[in-house]
Protein backbone atom coordinates (compact mmCIF):
# COMPACT_ATOMS: atom_id res chain seq x y z
CA UNK A 1 0.00 0.00 0.00
CA UNK A 2 1.25 3.50 -0.99
CA UNK A 3 2.11 5.43 2.24
CA UNK A 4 0.39 8.76 3.06
CA UNK A 5 2.43 11.52 1.50
CA UNK A 6 3.43 14.07 3.82
CA UNK A 7 1.24 17.34 4.02
CA UNK A 8 2.76 20.45 2.02
CA UNK A 9 4.02 23.43 3.87
CA UNK A 10 1.89 25.55 5.44
CA UNK A 11 1.84 28.95 3.88
CA UNK A 12 0.02 32.05 5.44
CA UNK A 13 -3.47 33.38 4.59
CA UNK A 14 -3.83 29.78 2.90
CA UNK A 15 -6.11 26.75 4.34
CA UNK A 16 -4.43 23.25 2.94
CA UNK A 17 -6.64 21.19 4.81
CA UNK A 18 -10.36 20.69 4.70
CA UNK A 19 -12.09 19.89 7.62
CA UNK A 20 -13.98 16.98 8.17
CA UNK A 21 -16.82 17.63 7.39
CA UNK A 22 -16.04 19.15 3.96
CA UNK A 23 -14.22 15.85 3.25
CA UNK A 24 -17.09 13.84 4.37
CA UNK A 25 -19.29 15.96 1.85
CA UNK A 26 -16.77 15.22 -0.83
CA UNK A 27 -16.29 11.86 -0.40
CA UNK A 28 -20.28 11.62 -0.16
CA UNK A 29 -20.60 13.66 -3.59
CA UNK A 30 -17.59 11.47 -5.09
CA UNK A 31 -19.33 8.06 -3.97
CA UNK A 32 -22.67 9.65 -5.51
CA UNK A 33 -21.23 10.26 -8.39
CA UNK A 34 -19.33 6.93 -9.13
CA UNK A 35 -23.00 4.61 -8.34
CA UNK A 36 -24.12 6.89 -11.15
CA UNK A 37 -21.58 5.96 -13.53
CA UNK A 38 -21.72 2.53 -12.15
CA UNK A 39 -25.45 2.71 -12.74
CA UNK A 40 -25.24 4.18 -16.45
CA UNK A 41 -22.32 1.27 -16.98
CA UNK A 42 -24.87 -1.18 -16.16
CA UNK A 43 -27.63 0.17 -18.23
CA UNK A 44 -25.53 0.53 -21.25
CA UNK A 45 -24.29 -3.03 -20.69
CA UNK A 46 -28.33 -3.79 -20.87
CA UNK A 47 -28.54 -1.71 -23.72
CA UNK A 48 -25.46 -3.52 -25.59
CA UNK A 49 -26.75 -6.86 -24.62
CA UNK A 50 -30.42 -5.96 -26.09
CA UNK A 51 -28.62 -5.13 -29.05
CA UNK A 52 -26.60 -7.71 -29.65
CA UNK A 53 -29.70 -9.93 -29.20
CA UNK A 54 -31.55 -8.17 -31.96
CA UNK A 55 -28.79 -7.63 -34.04
CA UNK A 56 -28.57 -12.19 -34.28
CA UNK A 57 -32.27 -12.71 -34.91
CA UNK A 58 -31.68 -10.12 -37.64
CA UNK A 59 -28.92 -12.21 -38.76
CA UNK A 60 -30.46 -15.16 -38.31
CA UNK A 61 -33.66 -14.15 -40.11
CA UNK A 62 -33.65 -16.77 -43.41
CA UNK A 63 -36.81 -15.20 -45.24
CA UNK A 64 -38.27 -11.80 -46.08
CA UNK A 65 -41.74 -12.27 -43.96
CA UNK A 66 -38.86 -13.31 -41.07
CA UNK A 67 -36.54 -10.37 -41.11
CA UNK A 68 -39.71 -7.54 -42.00
CA UNK A 69 -40.98 -9.05 -38.71
CA UNK A 70 -38.09 -9.19 -36.74
CA UNK A 71 -37.21 -5.34 -37.50
CA UNK A 72 -40.42 -4.06 -36.71
CA UNK A 73 -41.30 -6.25 -33.78
CA UNK A 74 -37.39 -5.32 -32.28
CA UNK A 75 -37.23 -2.08 -32.98
CA UNK A 76 -40.75 -1.52 -30.87
CA UNK A 77 -39.09 -2.32 -28.03
CA UNK A 78 -36.64 0.87 -28.45
CA UNK A 79 -37.94 3.62 -25.72
CA UNK A 80 -39.43 6.58 -26.97
CA UNK A 81 -39.74 5.64 -30.12
CA UNK A 82 -43.34 6.09 -31.25
CA UNK A 83 -43.33 5.40 -35.43
CA UNK A 84 -41.82 3.05 -37.43
CA UNK A 85 -41.62 2.63 -41.39
CA UNK A 86 -39.78 0.85 -43.79
CA UNK A 87 -39.43 2.37 -47.54
CA UNK A 88 -37.74 -0.10 -50.31
CA UNK A 89 -36.45 0.64 -54.10
CA UNK A 90 -38.37 -2.00 -56.10
CA UNK A 91 -37.44 -1.07 -59.44
CA UNK A 92 -41.23 -2.05 -61.94
CA UNK A 93 -42.50 -3.92 -59.23
CA UNK A 94 -40.33 -6.71 -59.55
CA UNK A 95 -39.55 -7.32 -55.50
CA UNK A 96 -43.64 -6.84 -55.29
CA UNK A 97 -44.08 -9.67 -57.82
CA UNK A 98 -41.94 -11.83 -56.76
CA UNK A 99 -43.15 -11.69 -53.32
CA UNK A 100 -46.62 -12.46 -54.42
CA UNK A 101 -45.52 -15.41 -56.34
CA UNK A 102 -43.57 -16.89 -53.35
CA UNK A 103 -47.45 -16.17 -51.46
CA UNK A 104 -46.01 -13.63 -49.08
CA UNK A 105 -48.86 -11.87 -47.85
CA UNK A 106 -47.50 -8.00 -47.69
CA UNK A 107 -50.53 -6.86 -46.41
CA UNK A 108 -49.23 -8.37 -43.12
CA UNK A 109 -47.31 -5.14 -43.01
CA UNK A 110 -48.85 -2.06 -43.37
CA UNK A 111 -45.36 -0.18 -42.48
CA UNK A 112 -43.59 -1.94 -45.12
CA UNK A 113 -43.91 0.55 -48.02
CA UNK A 114 -42.24 0.38 -52.00
CA UNK A 115 -40.92 3.28 -54.21
CA UNK A 116 -40.39 2.78 -57.86
CA UNK A 117 -36.49 4.32 -57.84
CA UNK A 118 -33.97 5.63 -55.84
CA UNK A 119 -34.95 9.15 -56.94
CA UNK A 120 -38.40 9.01 -54.96
CA UNK A 121 -36.31 8.55 -51.24
CA UNK A 122 -33.33 10.27 -52.12
CA UNK A 123 -34.37 13.59 -50.96
CA UNK A 124 -34.56 12.91 -47.75
CA UNK A 125 -31.18 11.28 -47.73
CA UNK A 126 -28.24 13.68 -46.14
CA UNK A 127 -25.72 14.73 -48.85
CA UNK A 128 -22.73 13.00 -47.44
CA UNK A 129 -25.31 9.84 -46.81
CA UNK A 130 -25.56 9.55 -43.47
CA UNK A 131 -28.51 8.88 -41.41
CA UNK A 132 -30.35 12.26 -40.55
CA UNK A 133 -31.92 13.33 -37.19
CA UNK A 134 -34.52 16.12 -36.71
CA UNK A 135 -37.42 18.24 -36.46
CA UNK A 136 -40.48 16.35 -38.65
CA UNK A 137 -41.67 18.83 -40.84
CA UNK A 138 -45.06 17.67 -42.36
CA UNK A 139 -44.65 19.63 -46.14
CA UNK A 140 -40.99 17.38 -46.27
CA UNK A 141 -41.31 14.13 -44.28
CA UNK A 142 -45.03 13.40 -44.69
CA UNK A 143 -44.62 10.40 -47.56
CA UNK A 144 -42.36 8.58 -45.06
CA UNK A 145 -45.07 8.85 -42.09
CA UNK A 146 -47.73 8.69 -44.71
CA UNK A 147 -49.15 4.74 -42.92
CA UNK A 148 -49.46 6.90 -39.13
CA UNK A 149 -52.77 8.69 -37.89
CA UNK A 150 -50.38 10.53 -35.73
CA UNK A 151 -47.47 13.04 -36.75
CA UNK A 152 -43.98 12.32 -34.52
CA UNK A 153 -42.24 15.70 -33.31
CA UNK A 154 -38.58 14.36 -34.26
CA UNK A 155 -37.61 12.03 -36.66
CA UNK A 156 -34.38 10.21 -38.01
CA UNK A 157 -34.06 8.39 -41.39
CA UNK A 158 -31.68 6.09 -42.00
CA UNK A 159 -30.60 5.32 -45.13
CA UNK A 160 -30.11 1.81 -46.57
CA UNK A 161 -27.22 1.36 -48.94
CA UNK A 162 -25.90 -1.45 -50.26
CA UNK A 163 -22.72 -1.21 -52.72
CA UNK A 164 -23.14 2.35 -53.00
CA UNK A 165 -27.04 1.62 -53.97
CA UNK A 166 -29.48 3.37 -51.88
CA UNK A 167 -32.07 0.32 -51.27
CA UNK A 168 -34.77 2.06 -49.20
CA UNK A 169 -34.40 3.66 -45.87
CA UNK A 170 -35.71 2.89 -42.79
CA UNK A 171 -37.75 5.76 -40.51
CA UNK A 172 -38.15 6.08 -36.83
CA UNK A 173 -40.46 8.99 -35.49
CA UNK A 174 -41.18 10.28 -31.68
CA UNK A 175 -43.73 12.25 -30.27
CA UNK A 176 -41.58 14.03 -28.28
CA UNK A 177 -39.20 16.80 -29.95
CA UNK A 178 -36.16 16.13 -27.96
CA UNK A 179 -35.75 12.05 -29.22
CA UNK A 180 -34.22 12.99 -32.36
CA UNK A 181 -31.89 15.95 -32.57
CA UNK A 182 -29.83 16.97 -34.97
CA UNK A 183 -27.00 17.64 -32.39
CA UNK A 184 -26.85 14.06 -32.26
CA UNK A 185 -24.00 10.92 -32.75
CA UNK A 186 -25.56 9.15 -35.32
CA UNK A 187 -23.06 6.01 -35.44
CA UNK A 188 -25.30 3.71 -33.72
CA UNK A 189 -28.19 4.26 -36.20
CA UNK A 190 -25.19 3.80 -38.67
CA UNK A 191 -24.85 0.77 -37.85
CA UNK A 192 -28.10 -0.58 -37.12
CA UNK A 193 -28.55 0.85 -40.75
CA UNK A 194 -25.96 -1.26 -42.21
CA UNK A 195 -27.10 -4.60 -40.52
CA UNK A 196 -30.38 -4.65 -42.00
CA UNK A 197 -29.24 -3.50 -45.30
CA UNK A 198 -27.18 -6.29 -45.38
CA UNK A 199 -29.68 -8.60 -44.10
CA UNK A 200 -32.11 -7.83 -46.50
CA UNK A 201 -29.89 -7.81 -49.32
CA UNK A 202 -29.16 -11.74 -48.05
CA UNK A 203 -32.80 -12.78 -47.74
CA UNK A 204 -33.83 -11.20 -50.78
CA UNK A 205 -31.06 -13.16 -52.75
CA UNK A 206 -32.16 -16.03 -51.24
CA UNK A 207 -35.69 -15.68 -52.31
CA UNK A 208 -34.74 -15.02 -55.65
CA UNK A 209 -33.00 -18.16 -55.56
CA UNK A 210 -36.15 -19.98 -54.21
CA UNK A 211 -37.91 -17.80 -57.11
CA UNK A 212 -35.66 -18.81 -59.83
CA UNK A 213 -35.54 -22.68 -58.87
CA UNK A 214 -39.71 -22.30 -59.00
CA UNK A 215 -40.22 -20.17 -61.87
CA UNK A 216 -40.59 -21.30 -65.53
CA UNK A 217 -38.27 -18.69 -67.54
CA UNK A 218 -39.71 -18.96 -70.63
CA UNK A 219 -43.30 -17.61 -69.47
CA UNK A 220 -42.35 -16.62 -65.86
CA UNK A 221 -44.49 -18.67 -64.49
CA UNK A 222 -44.46 -21.24 -61.74
CA UNK A 223 -42.58 -24.68 -63.03
CA UNK A 224 -43.48 -28.28 -62.25
CA UNK A 225 -41.32 -28.33 -59.53
CA UNK A 226 -43.49 -25.25 -58.01
CA UNK A 227 -47.21 -26.97 -58.62
CA UNK A 228 -46.16 -30.80 -57.38
CA UNK A 229 -44.83 -28.67 -54.45
CA UNK A 230 -47.79 -26.83 -53.86
CA UNK A 231 -50.47 -29.58 -54.48
CA UNK A 232 -48.97 -31.22 -51.98
CA UNK A 233 -49.64 -28.43 -49.60
CA UNK A 234 -52.73 -27.28 -50.50
CA UNK A 235 -53.91 -30.63 -50.08
CA UNK A 236 -53.10 -30.69 -46.88
CA UNK A 237 -54.56 -27.43 -45.77
CA UNK A 238 -57.68 -28.30 -47.66
CA UNK A 239 -58.08 -31.52 -45.68
CA UNK A 240 -57.64 -29.42 -42.39
CA UNK A 241 -59.91 -26.70 -43.53
CA UNK A 242 -62.58 -29.06 -45.58
CA UNK A 243 -62.93 -27.59 -48.68
CA UNK A 244 -62.55 -28.88 -52.50
CA UNK A 245 -60.13 -28.81 -54.66
CA UNK A 246 -59.68 -28.71 -58.28
CA UNK A 247 -57.05 -29.47 -60.96
CA UNK A 248 -56.96 -28.48 -64.66
CA UNK A 249 -54.65 -30.08 -66.93
CA UNK A 250 -54.25 -27.91 -70.35
CA UNK A 251 -52.44 -28.60 -73.43
CA UNK A 252 -51.88 -26.40 -76.31
CA UNK A 253 -53.37 -27.81 -79.48
CA UNK A 254 -51.07 -28.73 -82.61
CA UNK A 255 -48.57 -26.89 -81.04
CA UNK A 256 -46.48 -28.52 -83.51
CA UNK A 257 -47.62 -26.77 -86.02
CA UNK A 258 -47.00 -23.30 -84.91
CA UNK A 259 -43.70 -24.09 -84.58
CA UNK A 260 -43.67 -25.31 -87.66
CA UNK A 261 -45.42 -22.37 -89.18
CA UNK A 262 -43.75 -19.42 -87.20
CA UNK A 263 -40.61 -21.12 -86.39
CA UNK A 264 -39.39 -21.81 -82.70
CA UNK A 265 -39.75 -17.85 -81.57
CA UNK A 266 -43.03 -17.68 -82.82
CA UNK A 267 -44.14 -20.80 -80.27
CA UNK A 268 -42.27 -19.32 -77.78
CA UNK A 269 -44.76 -16.03 -78.40
CA UNK A 270 -47.41 -18.01 -78.02
CA UNK A 271 -46.75 -20.37 -74.81
CA UNK A 272 -46.11 -16.72 -73.39
CA UNK A 273 -49.53 -15.47 -74.40
CA UNK A 274 -51.33 -18.69 -73.30
CA UNK A 275 -49.62 -18.19 -70.54
CA UNK A 276 -51.18 -14.65 -69.63
CA UNK A 277 -54.42 -15.58 -70.86
CA UNK A 278 -54.74 -18.17 -68.57
CA UNK A 279 -53.28 -16.29 -65.17
CA UNK A 280 -55.47 -13.71 -66.32
CA UNK A 281 -58.92 -15.78 -65.71
CA UNK A 282 -57.34 -17.03 -62.00
CA UNK A 283 -57.76 -15.66 -58.55
CA UNK A 284 -54.96 -14.79 -56.76
CA UNK A 285 -54.96 -18.20 -54.62
CA UNK A 286 -55.28 -20.45 -57.39
CA UNK A 287 -51.73 -21.97 -58.60
CA UNK A 288 -50.59 -22.06 -62.68
CA UNK A 289 -47.11 -23.66 -63.74
CA UNK A 290 -45.93 -24.96 -66.61
CA UNK A 291 -45.20 -28.54 -66.59
CA UNK A 292 -43.27 -28.73 -69.84
CA UNK A 293 -43.72 -28.01 -73.39
CA UNK A 294 -47.13 -26.95 -74.17
CA UNK A 295 -48.61 -27.83 -71.10
CA UNK A 296 -50.02 -26.01 -68.10
CA UNK A 297 -51.67 -27.35 -64.80
CA UNK A 298 -53.77 -25.30 -62.37
CA UNK A 299 -54.97 -25.91 -59.15
CA UNK A 300 -58.20 -24.16 -58.12
CA UNK A 301 -58.71 -23.57 -54.42
CA UNK A 302 -61.57 -24.10 -52.50
CA UNK A 303 -63.44 -25.10 -55.76
CA UNK A 304 -65.72 -28.19 -57.02
CA UNK A 305 -66.66 -29.33 -60.70
CA UNK A 306 -68.60 -27.01 -61.38
CA UNK A 307 -66.35 -23.96 -60.49
CA UNK A 308 -63.83 -25.94 -62.44
CA UNK A 309 -65.79 -26.28 -65.42
CA UNK A 310 -66.50 -22.43 -65.83
CA UNK A 311 -62.79 -21.49 -65.21
CA UNK A 312 -62.36 -23.67 -68.06
CA UNK A 313 -64.51 -22.57 -70.45
CA UNK A 314 -63.22 -19.01 -69.63
CA UNK A 315 -59.96 -20.23 -70.49
CA UNK A 316 -60.51 -21.73 -73.66
CA UNK A 317 -62.42 -19.34 -74.97
CA UNK A 318 -60.13 -16.60 -74.36
CA UNK A 319 -57.50 -18.79 -76.09
CA UNK A 320 -59.45 -19.71 -78.73
CA UNK A 321 -61.53 -16.20 -78.95
CA UNK A 322 -58.27 -14.25 -79.92
CA UNK A 323 -55.70 -13.68 -82.57
CA UNK A 324 -52.11 -14.10 -81.20
CA UNK A 325 -49.88 -11.79 -82.14
CA UNK A 326 -46.59 -12.35 -82.66
CA UNK A 327 -43.12 -10.66 -81.97
CA UNK A 328 -41.95 -10.68 -85.83
CA UNK A 329 -45.62 -9.13 -86.75
CA UNK A 330 -47.28 -11.99 -87.96
CA UNK A 331 -50.73 -13.24 -86.41
CA UNK A 332 -51.39 -16.65 -85.62
CA UNK A 333 -54.59 -19.03 -83.91
CA UNK A 334 -54.75 -21.73 -81.66
CA UNK A 335 -56.97 -23.39 -79.22
CA UNK A 336 -56.32 -25.76 -76.30
CA UNK A 337 -57.68 -28.72 -74.71
CA UNK A 338 -58.64 -29.50 -71.42
CA UNK A 339 -59.28 -32.29 -68.76
CA UNK A 340 -60.64 -31.68 -65.59
CA UNK A 341 -60.19 -33.77 -62.25
CA UNK A 342 -61.19 -32.85 -58.45
CA UNK A 343 -60.71 -34.10 -55.13
CA UNK A 344 -64.06 -33.87 -53.22
CA UNK A 345 -63.60 -32.09 -49.43
CA UNK A 346 -65.00 -35.34 -48.29
CA UNK A 347 -63.20 -37.62 -50.18
CA UNK A 348 -59.58 -35.91 -49.22
CA UNK A 349 -58.47 -38.30 -46.26
CA UNK A 350 -55.26 -40.09 -46.73
CA UNK A 351 -51.94 -39.57 -47.88
CA UNK A 352 -51.35 -36.12 -49.55
CA UNK A 353 -48.42 -37.36 -52.15
CA UNK A 354 -51.00 -40.31 -53.13
CA UNK A 355 -54.05 -37.86 -53.23
CA UNK A 356 -51.68 -35.23 -55.50
CA UNK A 357 -50.24 -37.99 -57.87
CA UNK A 358 -54.01 -39.16 -58.42
CA UNK A 359 -55.41 -36.14 -58.96
CA UNK A 360 -52.83 -35.33 -61.63
CA UNK A 361 -53.11 -38.49 -63.32
CA UNK A 362 -56.76 -38.06 -63.12
CA UNK A 363 -56.57 -34.76 -65.12
CA UNK A 364 -54.26 -35.85 -67.39
CA UNK A 365 -56.63 -38.83 -68.92
CA UNK A 366 -59.69 -36.56 -69.23
CA UNK A 367 -57.05 -34.38 -71.37
CA UNK A 368 -56.63 -37.42 -73.56
CA UNK A 369 -60.54 -37.54 -73.43
CA UNK A 370 -60.69 -34.00 -74.40
CA UNK A 371 -57.64 -34.51 -77.62
CA UNK A 372 -59.72 -37.72 -78.80
CA UNK A 373 -62.76 -35.88 -78.81
CA UNK A 374 -62.18 -33.18 -81.01
CA UNK A 375 -59.92 -30.89 -79.12
CA UNK A 376 -60.57 -27.19 -78.10
CA UNK A 377 -62.55 -28.76 -75.12
CA UNK A 378 -63.15 -29.73 -71.51
CA UNK A 379 -63.78 -33.34 -70.40
CA UNK A 380 -64.10 -34.27 -66.77
CA UNK A 381 -62.53 -37.06 -64.63
CA UNK A 382 -63.82 -37.13 -61.22
P1 LIG B 1 -51.72 -32.14 -79.67
O1 LIG B 1 -52.87 -31.33 -80.13
O2 LIG B 1 -51.97 -33.59 -79.76
O3 LIG B 1 -51.28 -31.73 -78.29
O4 LIG B 1 -50.52 -31.85 -80.66
P2 LIG B 1 -49.23 -30.98 -80.43
O5 LIG B 1 -48.60 -30.67 -81.72
O6 LIG B 1 -49.58 -29.82 -79.60
O7 LIG B 1 -48.36 -31.92 -79.53
P3 LIG B 1 -46.96 -32.58 -79.72
O8 LIG B 1 -46.66 -33.23 -78.40
O9 LIG B 1 -46.92 -33.43 -80.93
O10 LIG B 1 -45.96 -31.35 -79.94
C1 LIG B 1 -45.60 -30.48 -78.95
C2 LIG B 1 -44.53 -29.60 -79.51
O11 LIG B 1 -44.16 -28.59 -78.58
C3 LIG B 1 -43.27 -30.34 -79.83
C4 LIG B 1 -42.16 -29.47 -79.27
O12 LIG B 1 -41.18 -29.22 -80.22
C5 LIG B 1 -42.83 -28.20 -78.90
N1 LIG B 1 -42.22 -27.55 -77.73
C6 LIG B 1 -41.96 -28.07 -76.53
N2 LIG B 1 -41.40 -27.14 -75.71
C7 LIG B 1 -41.31 -26.00 -76.44
C8 LIG B 1 -40.79 -24.68 -76.17
O13 LIG B 1 -40.32 -24.37 -75.08
N3 LIG B 1 -40.88 -23.76 -77.15
C9 LIG B 1 -41.38 -24.07 -78.38
N4 LIG B 1 -41.43 -23.11 -79.28
N5 LIG B 1 -41.84 -25.30 -78.67
C10 LIG B 1 -41.83 -26.26 -77.73
MG1 LIG C 1 -48.34 -32.05 -75.13
MG1 LIG D 1 -50.31 -30.14 -77.64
Amino acid sequence: MDRATSPPSHTAGSTPYKNLDELRMENSLLRARLEDLLDQAHRNQHIMARHQRFDLKLISASHFEELISCIFSGLAETPELDMLTLILVDQRSHLQQMLADLKVDLHTFPHLLFVSSEQDIEPYITENGIPSLGKYERSLHQELFSSGEKEPASIAIIPLWRQDRLIGCLNLGSFKPDRFLSSMATDFIQRLGSIIAICLENVLNNQRLTYIGLTDPLTNISNRRYVEQRALEEIARAQRQQYGIACLYLDIDFFKKINDQHGHQGGDDVLCEVARRIKAELRLSDTLGRFGGEEFVVLLINANVQDAILVAERIRQSIAGKIFQLSDACQCQTTISIGISTIHERANTGDAATLAREMLLRADRALYEAKNTGRNRYAINL
